[in-house]
C-alpha cells in the first residue's frame, strides 16, 4: 500500500515510490502547476477500482471527477471507441457523420425533444448557452441571472456566470451582464430582472456547491418567472445529468423542463464531450457562423456517448442507481446517528454530499491512507460521485473506510 501522509501532499515524503516520484519530477519541470495533486500516479482502472504506478489498488468513489459515470474503462464504451478509432477518428463539422446524428437523437428522445450542439467540455456547453440567450434578441437582452453557490466553468463567460468571487480573483474585468441571486430566493430574482434580462442559468442540483438540490418550489418558480417575463431558463446539468441521479436528467426529479440544458462530464463516460440541448424553435438562433467547436460531436465522442446510453439501458442502471443510493443512505445516516461530526447527508442517486463540522481535507487524506478516493468541496462537504455500476460490496467497503476516516479525524479535532 502507498502510505501517504500530509507531508507527502507537500511533496516531501519518503513514502513515495520510485516510479511515481519519477513522474512527479517530470511534472515539476514541464507541467503548469495550476492543480493541487496528490502524490499518486494512476496507471490503470477497472470499474470502481484504480491502480497506481507501484501497483497499489484503490476504491474510487469519485471516478474521473464525475466523468467516469460507468466506472473506469466500461467494456461497451471501450469497444465502441476502439472500433470507431480504426474507422474514422475525426472530421470537421463541414461533413455529416452518422454517429453525431444518432447521438443527438438519443439525447433528444431522453430529454425534451430538442436539438443538440456538441462541444468538448462543460464550460464550452455553457458558452454556447450564453451565446444562444444573447443571440435570441440580437444581444439586446444580454443579461443573465445566475446563483450564489453555482459553478459553470472556467472560460471567461462561464467564470463570469459563476457567482463566487474566489473564481474571479485577479481575472477582471469579468464579462458584463451576469447578475447573482441568492440560491433559492425567487424575490431576489424578480428584483434583478429588467428590460435587458434575457435568461436565468442554474444547476438544478449544485455540484461544486456541495450537492444541494434546488429547494422545493424554486425551479417551478423560476419556470413561472421565465414564462411571464419571456426569459430562457437554462439548466446546467454538467454534473447532475446523464443518469447519475437515477433519472436521465436532474430536472426530471423536479418536473420542471428547461429551454436549454448543458451537459458534459459524464456525457461520454470518460471521453471528452459536451453538449447544449435546446428546443427546435430556439436552436435556429444559433445560426451558421455564430458558434462552433472544431472537435464538437466528433465520431469518438459520439460513439462513446451512444455506448454509454445503451449500456445504462441494457444493464438497467437507472434502477441500479436507486438501489445503490438507498444503501449509501442507510449507511451514511447510521454514521450520522453515531458521529456528531456528520451534520447532514444528501444522496441523490450517485451524487452524494456528506456535510461535516470538521475539516474535509483531513478526511480526504485519511481516506487516501486507506486507499479510498473521495473528494471534498466547500471545505466541509465530502462529495462522492460513484460509478452507476458500483456493487453493494463496494458501497459497504467504501462506507466502512469513510466512516473510519471521519471518526478518526473527528477524534483528533
Ligand atoms: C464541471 C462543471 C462545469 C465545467 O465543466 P468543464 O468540462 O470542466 O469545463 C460546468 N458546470 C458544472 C455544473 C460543472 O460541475
Amino acid at each position: 500500500m502507498a502510505t501517504i501522509d500530509t507531508n507527502a501532499v507537500a511533496g516531501k515524503s519518503a513514502a513515495i515510490g520510485a516510479k511515481t516520484q519519477a513522474v512527479i519530477d517530470v511534472f515539476d519541470r514541464y507541467v503548469v502547476p495550476n492543480y493541487r495533486r496528490f502524490p499518486v500516479c494512476l496507471v490503470r482502472g477497472q470499474g470502481s477500482r484504480v491502480w497506481d504506478a507501484e501497483g497499489a489498488e484503490y476504491l474510487d468513489l469519485f471516478p474521473g471527477w464525475g466523468c467516469n459515470l460507468l466506472g473506469h474503462c466500461p467494456e461497451p464504451v471501450v469497444r465502441a471507441v476502439q472500433e470507431q478509432m480504426a474507422a474514422l477518428i475525426h472530421v470537421p463539422n463541414t461533413w455529416y457523420t452518422q454517429p453525431q446524428g444518432e447521438w443527438a437523437k438519443a439525447l433528444s428522445e431522453r430529454s425534451f425533444g430538442g436539438q443538440a450542439f456538441f462541444c468538448n467540455s462543460g464550460t464550452e456547453a455553457n458558452e454556447a448557452a450564453i451565446k444562444l440567450v444573447r443571440l435570441r434578441t440580437d444581444g439586446k437582452r444580454y443579461k443573465i441571472i445566475t446563483f450564489q453557490g453555482g459553478f459553470h466553468g472556467r472560460t471567461m463567460g462561464s467564470v463570469s456566470a459563476t457567482a463566487q468571487p474566489k473564481y474571479h480573483e485577479g481575472l477582471g474585468p469579468m464579462v458584463a451582464g451576469f447578475q447573482y441571486a441568492p440560491h433559492g430566493d425567487l424575490d431576489a430574482v424578480e428584483k434583478l430582472i429588467d428590460e435587458y434580462t434575457g435568461g436565468i442559468l442554474i444547476e438544478p442540483i449544485l455540484g461544486e456547491g456541495g450537492v444541494v438540490p434546488a429547494p422545493p418550489g424554486f425551479l417551478e418558480g423560476l419556470r413561472r418567472i421565465a414564462d411571464q417575463r419571456d426569459l430562457l431558463l437554462v439548466f446546467d446539468e454538467v454534473q447532475c445529468g446523464c443518469g447519475r441521479t437515477g433519472k436521465w436528467f436532474g430536472y426530471q426529479h423536479f418536473g420542471v423542463t428547461p429551454d436549454v440544458m448543458t451537459l458534459a462530464k459524464s456525457l461520454c463516460a470518460g471521453v471528452a464531450g459536451g453538449a447544449m440541448l435546446t428546443t427546435v424553435e430556439l436552436a435556429k438562433h444559433l445560426r451558421p457562423g455564430m458558434h462552433a467547436a472544431t472537435f464538437g460531436g466528433n465520431p469518438i465522442a459520439a460513439v462513446a456517448g451512444l455506448a454509454a446510453i445503451e449500456m445504462i439501458e441494457q444493464q438497467n442502471l437507472l434502477n441500479h442507481v436507486d438501489a445503490a443510493a438507498a444503501l449509501f443512505r442507510t449507511r451514511l445516516e447510521s454514521l450520522k446517528a453515531q458521529c456528531d461530526a456528520v451534520r447532514g447527508v444528501r444522496v441523490i442517486g450517485m451524487m452524494i454530499g456528506i456535510e461535516l463540522s470538521i475539516d474535509g481535507a483531513a478526511v480526504v487524506q485519511a481516506c487516501l491512507e486507506k486507499n479510498l478516493l473521495v473528494n471534498c468541496t466547500q471545505g466541509r462537504v465530502i462529495r462522492l460521485l460513484p460509478a452507476m455500476t458500483i456493487s453493494p460490496a463496494d458501497v459497504h467497503e467504501g462506507c466502512d473506510k469513510l466512516s473510519d476516516a471521519i471518526l478518526e479525524v473527528a477524534s483528533r479535532s
